[in-house]
């Protein structure tokens, strides 16, 4: 997550807490909290808690981009989540999804008060790769592949609104093929995909240079331009795919250079 990425989604962000325990490797997040002196690349995966001063109301928010919904945290999430929803806010939930929390947050969904505000509520469940040990190496924190898409499932067997975020994709145009065939049937709005911004210098600083740079060379090699745009060229009138920033500018230089569709 990270609040370039907000911004495409959202017109504000909301947190309640500053620390992840995912502690994915590339986090914006966490690059800034180091780089402010909030955090450091040992403690970030030690949230704490942060209390938004103003409550907003009537607005798209994204929810959260500083850190995650778990099983410590679900009862604050649910709590939040009502007040946003109450307040006249659209709530766009992103999150490496426990299927523990998509069940209470199910539950939290099916209560009376908030039946006339289902549709205000967006789950956009973040799946880069169907690869376990990919997930391992870069999100060592956070809940397998198979996990996030039976929460993703418990989203959309209850008939909320659900999309997937495969930003960052965790590899290439085949990573995506595979991931696409595998979600689908559980989205009923759209599958986004992003490559991963600025991997070394976040890498590095975010793990103080500990990861395996190999790793970095892969992926920054697997999300070279015309592996991008073979991605797009693909997927560019599918209505379910949608892309992030980071390859329509791909699509844009591409275009600007001659190299066009
Ligand atoms: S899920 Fe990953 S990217 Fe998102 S806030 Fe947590 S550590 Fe950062």
């Amino acid at each position: 997550m990270s609040t370039a990425g907000a911004r495409e989604w959202s017109d504000m962000s909301f947190n309640f807490q500053s620390g992840c325990r995912n502690d994915c490797v590339y986090c914006y997040a966490k690059a800034q909290a180091i780089r402010f002196g909030s955090s450091s690349p040992d403690d970030w995966n030690e949230p704490r808690l942060k209390m938004p001063k103003r409550w907003p109301h009537g607005r798209l928010v994204m929810m959260p981009t500083t850190h995650d919904i778990d099983r410590w945290n679900v009862e604050m999430a649910k709590d939040c989540l009502r007040r946003l929803l109450l307040d006249g806010n659209h709530v766009l939930v992103v999150t490496k999804a426990r299927l523990s929390v998509a069940n209470d947050l199910v539950r939290l969904m099916g209560d009376r008060s908030l039946a006339a505000l289902r549709d205000n509520v967006e789950f956009r469940v973040t799946i880069g790769t169907a690869d376990e040990s990919m997930i391992r190496r870069f999100e060592p924190g956070a809940p397998d592949y198979h996990e996030r898409l039976m929460a993703l499932r418990a989203f959309r067997m209850s008939g909320l609104r659900t999309s997937v975020s495969a930003e960052p994709l965790l590899g290439g145009k085949d990573v995506f093929d595979d991931l696409y065939l595998r979600v689908r049937r559980y989205v009923n709005g759209r599958i986004w995909v992003g490559k991963m911004n600025m991997p070394r210098s976040r890498i590095r600083m975010n793990t103080s240079h500990s990861f395996a740079e190999p790793l970095i060379d892969w992926i920054v090699e697997r999300q070279g331009d015309e592996e991008m745009y073979r991605l797009w060229l693909k997927y560019r009138n599918d209505e379910m795919v949608a892309f992030k920033d980071s390859i329509m500018d791909v699509v844009e230089r591409r275009s600007a250079d001659g190299h066009g569709a």
